[in-house]
């Protein structure tokens, strides 16, 4: 594999850009490899500046699950970007994709459009507090919600303690007010409620875990949070940014949390997210309410768009999230016939990920404890190979509606090759 001109282009960058990147993941620095530099992508394929041709499950990390470049998303966008890139003025495309939207999650009763995940979660969280007058949050490690300073946050493993900033920056205050818990560890959130429950504003959960490897919810964790959460007047936070759209974690467990966040697929690949819930909470956000939240670029003409076009042809194509999990099966069971009892693969519709361990992974611990050192050898033998991956065991995986048959075929070929060299 060259990768001339991307090393080339590497170098420049750095020169501007910390890691020369402008997301720290996409320096490829945790697999001490260069990152492809991208030219154009189509379909479930990427491709870099090089000519290298690559089959993609990363898909801009989950938001294109219709694959690159959909033409009806493309056309949509050309015809949009002839009116006009952004007016700072309500339009009616903000009120169809927040139809859409609420049409597969009805929990979002009044929401409102963000440019980001983080934007969403951080302003969930205010509504939160300010919602119920409380302070202190309760997130679970392992969990990703966005970069803002309350949720970059994360008190170690064990027993519930306070929280310890995870990046400078994050102050020691703000810190003391995010309570971090293993995920899955039900008794550990009834400790901290016994002790504190009547200071906690919200709990705040990805329903299923994607931020470190693919981990699943279990024994009725998420059910378990509406009831403890009820309980003690605290509000539920559903972070379904990443899982969301792909899996319909509401519809499936029959719960109704008070706010959901969501990102990634609902801007079809333009920077968008929402966050909503219930009317009564919702109704407290600026205009209508106290709660202050605003953004110039919010609800974008673009961005919506490319959202609607997205969100429809789901809702339009017969059987679209059976027949793309169905194919992420076919690819998952291969995966794990191939590489048997020693790794785990876990799956969530078109959501997957690999752990080198042959141990259940529950929670970040265990995620942790999978070799590292293997899943570097494996990243860089799939590249080699044409596959791309996300360069992170700490990453999911995702299927789009654009991988074939023959896709499949390829990845699984490549995995043997992959295998053979590792185990
Ligand atoms: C990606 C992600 C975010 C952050 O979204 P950005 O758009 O990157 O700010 C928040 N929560 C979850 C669960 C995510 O996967």
């Amino acid at each position: 594999m060259n990768l001339e001109k991307s090393i080339a282009a590497f170098n420049c960058a750095k020169k501007f850009m910390p890691g020369g990147v402008n997301s720290p993941v996409r320096s490829f620095s945790n697999v001490d490899c260069t990152p492809p530099f991208i030219s154009h992508a189509k379909g479930s394929h990427i491709f870099d500046i090089d000519g290298n041709d690559y089959i993609d499950y990363v898909g801009s990390w989950g938001p294109m699950i219709l694959g690159h470049a959909h033409e009806k998303v493309v056309d949509a966008l050309k015809k949009a970007v002839e009116r006009g890139t952004s007016y700072g003025a309500p339009t009616e495309l903000e009120t169809r994709l927040a139809e859409l939207v609420q049409k597969i999650y009805p929990s979002m009763e009044v929401m409102r459009m963000v440019n980001s995940g983080t934007e969403a979660t951080m302003s969930a969280l205010r509504v939160a507090r300010g919602f119920t007058g409380r302070d202190k949050i309760v997130k679970f490690i392992g969990c990703y919600h966005g970069h803002s300073d309350s949720l970059l946050v994360n008190a170690g493993s064990g027993a519930a303690t306070f929280g310890e900033p995870s990046s400078p920056g994050v102050t020691k205050n703000i810190a003391q007010d995010t309570i971090a818990l293993p995920y899955n560890d039900i008794a550990a959130v009834e400790k901290v409620f016994a002790e504190c429950g009547e200071k906690i504003a919200c709990v705040i959960v990805e329903p299923i875990a994607g931020n470190m490897g693919l981990v699943l919810p279990e024994n009725n964790f998420l059910q378990n949070l509406r009831e403890v959460t009820k309980k003690f007047g605290a509000l539920l936070i559903f972070d379904e940014v990443m899982c969301g759209f792909r899996n319909n974690v509401q519809a499936e467990f029959k719960i109704t949390p008070d706010l959901t966040c969501l990102g990634k697929i609902i801007g079809g690949g333009l920077p968008c997210a929402c966050y909503g819930g219930k009317a009564e909470i919702m109704r407290n956000v600026s205009p209508d309410g106290k709660i202050y939240q605003a953004g110039t670029l919010s609800g974008n003409p673009l961005a919506m768009t490319a959202g609607i076009e997205t969100l429809q042809i789901l809702l339009d194509t017969p059987n679209f999230i059976e027949n793309l999990n169905a194919k992420t099966s076919k690819l998952v069971e291969g995966l794990k016939n191939i590489f048997g009892a020693k790794v785990q693969v876990p799956q969530a519709g078109s959501m997957f990920s690999i752990f080198f361990t042959d141990k259940k992974v529950a929670n970040y611990a265990d995620a942790a404890a999978a070799n590292q050192e293997h899943f570097k050898k494996w990243f860089v033998k799939m590249l080699e190979c044409g596959i791309y991956l996300a360069p992170s065991q700490f990453e999911t995986l995702f299927v789009s509606a654009a991988h074939t048959d023959a896709d499949i075929e390829k990845t699984l070929d490549a995995a043997k090759i992959a295998c053979k060299e590792l185990l």
